[in-house]
């Protein structure tokens, strides 16, 4: 088991709300010790020196695709996890859009004990709403939960019958289960390849309007609000999608939402040279909405940072745009996009750690391992000027597709424990 002392880090915790330079003593994997003046006893010889690292509880990313049932030559649950805690991550919510989809209780437990077998991170599965994610029947939320599920979506689909969204919700409050809507209006986006607007016109793309969230934001939250139950919005990516969620937060209805380090991160303008690595559900969309995206992380309108990790082969992205597959891999790249807010001065180091741990926590409802003495070691450490190229060789997942490839970045963990091991550290 592990014995570590880690030396005048710069601990930030959203948790405890504390962002200090303090020291961390780690015996037989659990924090023995925190505190400024506690040094190594002489018997731990493993010592880090936390000089310009930060230390956070582990990272949170509630929204995320392992593709394992069906689909493991994209990435697997083994290749996931890797890529998940190499990225700082010690809590994945794996989508259900698997082959077969994830609509029962033998398929939650299925990932979650694969999962647990390779004891890096802890991955709790969010099931279907309806059957083979069809929207017409819907699953056994019980017996699900009973799994070890966290939440409910059809994420890669909406439900598209406006009845059926309204029965999840209502059947949810048995529960007092979260439903999580993958915003999409079918009838609008339909043969759509990339945001509809400036770009889509140059390129001479089909485009998907930004109405097309929106409209489907809108139905949700008024459905959620008929209904009392907890929505959350995944992957919000427009201007008026955060005005809705604002408005809908002020008036009381039980929402949160998320958004990906991509779109605040790039625009459409992003697809030029009909770059698909560039292609992901919702599209990249306008600079006006990007800021306000940024407004919306900057006043808490959006609740969590969730990266959407969606690998794909390099058959579905070296294609025509149009035929290209939607969806790029975020574990890996997350924390230095986020990373840039920071260094632009729009949110502060425990704002940003928040929307990575805190924030994610309280939307699912979890209670992740505290960073306290008494706990076992479940921490990202964080390089906040490590510079790195993510390549084809250095990537831990199985799937290449992400338009920083090749790209510098900065800031990036270093180190990762989970269940008081060391699942990660950087050579
Ligand atoms: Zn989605």
């Amino acid at each position: 088991m592990l014995d570590l002392f880690i030396r005048a880090i710069r601990l930030i915790d959203p948790f405890s709300s504390r962002d200090e330079v303090t020291s961390l003593l780690i015996i037989n994997g659990r924090i023995e010790a925190i505190g400024k003046d506690i040094d190594a006893p002489s018997a731990v010889n493993n010592v880090i020196d936390g000089k310009g690292l930060w230390l956070t509880p582990g990272l949170m990313d509630i929204h995320c695709h392992l593709r394992e049932p069906g689909e493991e030559y994209k990435e697997d649950i083994a290749s996931g996890t890797m890529s998940a805690v190499a990225g700082g991550f010690t809590t994945i919510c794996p989508m259900p859009n698997t082959r077969p989809p994830n609509d029962c209780a033998s398929i939650t437990r299925f990932i979650i004990e694969k999962g647990e077998s390779y004891k890096r991170a802890r991955a709790l599965p969010i099931a279907c709403i309806t059957k083979g994610q069809k929207g017409e029947e819907l699953t056994e939320f019980g017996d699900i939960l009973a799994s070890g599920a966290i939440a409910f979506s059809d994420d890669g689909l909406p439900v598209r019958d406006a009845s059926i969204m309204r029965l999840a919700l209502e059947y949810s409050r048995n529960f007092d289960c979260l439903i999580i809507s993958h915003a999409e209006e079918m009838s609008l986006s339909k043969g759509g390849a990339m945001n509809e607007g400036r770009m889509s016109t140059i390129l001479g793309l089909k485009g998907i309007p930004s109405a097309c969230e929106d409209i489907a934001v809108y139905r949700d939250i008024r459905l959620a609000e008929l209904t009392g139950a907890r929505l959350h919005i995944a992957h919000v990516s427009t201007k008026e999608a955060v005005r809705l969620i604002m408005e809908a937060k002020q008036r009381g209805v039980r929402v949160t939402c998320e958004t990906a380090p991509h779109y605040f991160s790039l625009t459409e303008d992003a697809v030029d040279g009909y770059n698909t690595l560039s292609k992901m559900n919702p599209p990249l969309r306008t600079e006006e909405d990007r800021e306000a995206i940024i407004e919306g992380l900057k006043d808490g309108i959006i609740d969590c940072i969730a990266t959407d990790h969606a690998p794909h082969s390099i058959l579905e992205k070296e294609c025509e745009f149009e035929r290209a597959m939607n969806g790029i891999i975020g574990f890996e790249t997350a924390v230095p996009l986020g990373l840039e807010l920071v260094r632009q001065g729009i949110l502060d180091e425990l704002s940003l750690i928040h929307l990575f741990t805190k924030g994610p926590a309280s939307v699912i409802g979890i209670e992740p391992e505290p960073v306290k003495a008494g706990s076992m070691a479940e921490f990202t450490v964080i390089d906040p000027e490590r510079e790195f190229i993510p390549t084809k060789e250095t990537l831990f997942s199985k799937s290449h597709n992400t338009p920083f490839l090749n790209k510098k970045l900065r800031g990036r963990p270093v180190l990762t424990a989970y269940n008081g091991k060391i699942v990660f550290k950087l050579k």
